[in-house]
């Protein structure tokens, strides 16, 4: 079984296979998966996915590319919707400085806090978006020492792989890993300890080879697996199996049934 960490399934190019893709989910292994807001609509229409699939769990977050659009009054929402059961995540939050003419740092820093702060009072893992900005997004995780989560589709050095690790946050590699020219993500997939590595898809973005360019799906995640699993001399199993109970430990769930997670 593999545990799709990061999967944007509300997105409308989802929209006339959503059913049946989710459908499938379970029977190809693939479970459970976490479905990840953005914005205001998506922190909706996660918490639904997670209602109507015991597979499918939950964040609530404003993702930081759209951070002028965030008010105290959409706030409120969120924090009220992140105490909702099948919520397990604030996120994605965090920073993206890739690009600087429509960027305004200082309110993307301060809804990446406030949201940090809501995670903390909560006791809820982050999932964490870093994109060129990753002196200020460390800079703000320690702020919040009691506040673990994830780097989600890290980007990052070896050596920040190692401070992150420290910190106690998970490193989830994602179809990037899978691409040849890859060279620093896959010395991160060689080294990275194996309880602190997670998988993910990012779908509808980055499909892993041999999809590159094409549409992303939970059903490819197994690639990744594969991929880090050959990086690092061992079998695909072992990486699933690890992965799983890492996402498991980190969002804290607890299995129940086949499927069922509260
Ligand atoms: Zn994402």
């Amino acid at each position: 079984m593999f545990f799709d960490t990061h999967t944007h399934l509300d997105d409308e190019k989802f929209e006339n296979m959503r059913g049946e893709l989710l459908a499938e989910l379970p029977a190809n292994g693939i479970a459970p998966i976490m479905a990840i807001a953005a914005d205001r609509e998506s922190c909706f229409s996660a918490v639904k996915l997670a209602e109507q699939h015991p597979f499918v769990l939950a964040s609530v977050g404003q993702h930081p590319a759209a951070a002028q659009n965030m008010d105290e009054e959409q706030f409120a929402e969120l924090a009220e919707l992140a105490k909702h059961p099948r919520v397990k995540c604030i996120g994605e939050i965090g920073l993206d400085y890739h690009w600087p003419e429509d960027t305004d740092k200082e309110m993307q820093k301060y809804w990446f806090i406030r949201q940090m702060e809501l995670a903390d009072k909560l006791s809820l893992p982050v999932s964490i978006h870093s994109r060129d900005a990753m002196a200020d997004t460390l800079e703000i995780l320690r702020m919040f020492p009691r506040v673990t989560g994830v780097m989600h589709c890290y980007a990052g050095s070896y050596h920040t792989m190692n401070e992150l690790v420290k910190m106690g946050y998970y490193i989830a590699l994602g179809g990037v890993v899978t691409f040849k020219n890859a060279r620093v993500s896959h010395e991160v997939a060689q080294y990275v300890p194996i309880d602190h590595l997670l998988i993910e898809t990012d779908c509808p973005y980055l499909a892993p080879e041999p999809h590159r360019g094409h549409l992303n799906t939970p059903l490819y995640v197994p690639l990744v697996a594969e991929k880090i699993a050959a990086l690092r001399h061992t079998d695909t199993e072992q990486i699933a199996k690890a992965t799983r109970e890492n996402g498991m430990r980190l969002f804290n769930i607890t299995q129940k049934g086949e499927y069922e997670y509260e």
